[in-house]
């Protein structure tokens, strides 16, 4: 089949992947003069199945409202929300019930996990050489951080995922540049767990499938899908209409715009995220791997010569204003950890981005229900961890093949119930 993929997000650049495996004839539709410009720019990169969950939590509700004047709280709510992140926030209230995320959860750690598996096969496949470490260590301030990951321990003991809790003195042997003059109460590794730059990542697919033939139309925008596989497509110099046999949509945030003039509504949000990112100054004091400062849900990431340091959850808010609170709790958790390991006088890149979030977890994989369209978004806040699994899910759904785990929770059908 002729088949366009709008966005070279990570999750268009790997649903391409997949499809131009399967033999498709496949051309990358992007707004962007590269790929991985957007959300998948430059995340924490942390890839943890076991800590993928919803962000519609049984307890969120009390703490976003318990953050809502803290000076480093990790999540926030910029004022004032548009109609449509109201009704986000009431939907995303609603999905906090126990049984829903519970159900969530499953799904998504279903997902996670096989997507880590894919991840490793096309890594093997191809021999992809990226910046990335083994292992993920959580670290707990205090021994109230320590309760509160409990019933987390516990799903993961129930999904049979590899950790260990240890004491300060274990974690440093794992984590030997931690700042000995840091007290606190103790760790959880995850030493099957890595971390791996998703830009660099989604860069390398792309070489590999120009190489096989793969079309890229970079500086290209789709301003309109129309039903049966059309679109409309604009650059600085042209619009014109193409059809294909299948369009597949992966626009992040943009796919809302996208989906409004076919009836599809799609209840997806911006949560705004931040990352800073320094050459290392001295290895010696950087991290070997990702760790993650529980109490302010900030990463420290290693990503080779660089470390970078990711965290805050903002609903709402203009993409371009960098709220400087969020920039500086970053600096203080990295200052904390690890003082000493990057080099802050010059040269630090400052990022925001939007994670493409729907209220109730689960990404939308599959046909949408408008013949020749099909849906890979929504992604949230573990899109790199969720791509290459929900990228062969979505091809195996266009070949009509059954996908190897169950991918009834996320099909569009869940938008109208
Ligand atoms: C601070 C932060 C930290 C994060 N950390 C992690 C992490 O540790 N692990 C993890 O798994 N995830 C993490 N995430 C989440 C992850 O980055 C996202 O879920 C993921 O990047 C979403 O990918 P995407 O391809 O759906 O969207 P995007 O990367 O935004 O891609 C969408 C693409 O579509 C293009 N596009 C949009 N509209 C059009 C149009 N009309 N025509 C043509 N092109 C169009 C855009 O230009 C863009 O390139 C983090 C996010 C943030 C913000």
């Amino acid at each position: 089949m002729r088949i366009a993929v709008i966005g070279a997000g990570i999750i268009g650049v790997t649903t391409a992947y997949e499809l131009a495996c399967d033999g498709h004839q496949v051309t990358v539709i992007e707004r962007r003069g590269a790929v991985a410009e957007e959300a998948s720019f430059a995340n924490a990169g942390v890839l943890a199945p076991g800590y993928v969950t919803p962000w519609a939590a049984p307890g969120m509700p009390i703490k976003v409202i318990g953050h809502l004047f803290s000076r480093y709280a990790p999540v926030r709510i910029g004022l004032p929300l548009s109609g449509r992140e109201l009704v986000w926030m009431w939907k995303w209230y609603r999905a906090c019930r126990l049984e829903t995320y519970m159900a969530h959860r499953t799904q998504l750690q279903r997902l996670a996990f096989y997507s880590r598996e894919r991840l490793h096969h096309i890594t093997a496949a191809l021999n992809l050489e990226y910046e990335r470490s083994d292992g993920y260590m959580v670290l707990l301030r205090s021994q109230r951080d320590s309760k509160l990951v409990q019933a987390g321990l516990q799903v993961l003991r129930d999904a049979g995922v590899n950790f260990k809790e240890l004491s300060p003195i274990e974690a440093r042997k794992v984590e030997t540049a931690l700042n000995p003059d840091i007290d606190f109460y103790g760790a959880v590794h995850l030493p099957e767990d890595e971390v791996g730059n998703c830009r660099q990542f989604a860069w390398l697919l792309k070489n590999e499938m120009q190489r096989r033939g793969v079309e890229f139309s970079f500086n290209t925008t789709v301003a309109r899908i129309s039903g049966n596989g059309t679109v409309l497509v604009r650059t600085a110099h042209e619009e014109t209409r193409a059809h294909y046999d299948a369009v597949v949509l992966c626009a992040g945030l943009d796919s809302v715009r996208l989906l409004d003039p076919l009836g599809l509504r799609i209840p997806l949000a911006a949560v705004h995220g931040y990352s800073i990112s320094a050459a290392i100054r001295e290895p010696l004091n950087a991290p070997a791997s990702a760790v993650m400062d529980e109490r302010y849900k900030v990463a420290i990431s290693r990503l080779g010569n660089r470390v970078r340091v990711a965290g805050s959850a903002e609903l709402g808010g203009s993409p371009e204003e960098k709220r400087s609170s969020s920039l500086q709790t970053l600096y203080k958790v990295l200052h904390d950890w690890f003082p000493g390991a990057a080099n802050l006088s010059g040269g630090v890149q400052q990022w925001k981005g939007a994670r493409p979030m729907l209220p109730n977890g689960p990404p939308l994989i599959g046909a949408s229900g408008i013949a020749g369209l099909w849906l890979n978004l929504g992604h949230g806040s573990s899109g790199w961890a969720l791509s290459c699994g929900s990228a062969r899910i979505l091809s195996d759904l266009i070949g009509s093949k059954a996908p190897d785990i169950d991918v009834t929770a996320f099909g569009s059908q869940r938008l109208r119930a």
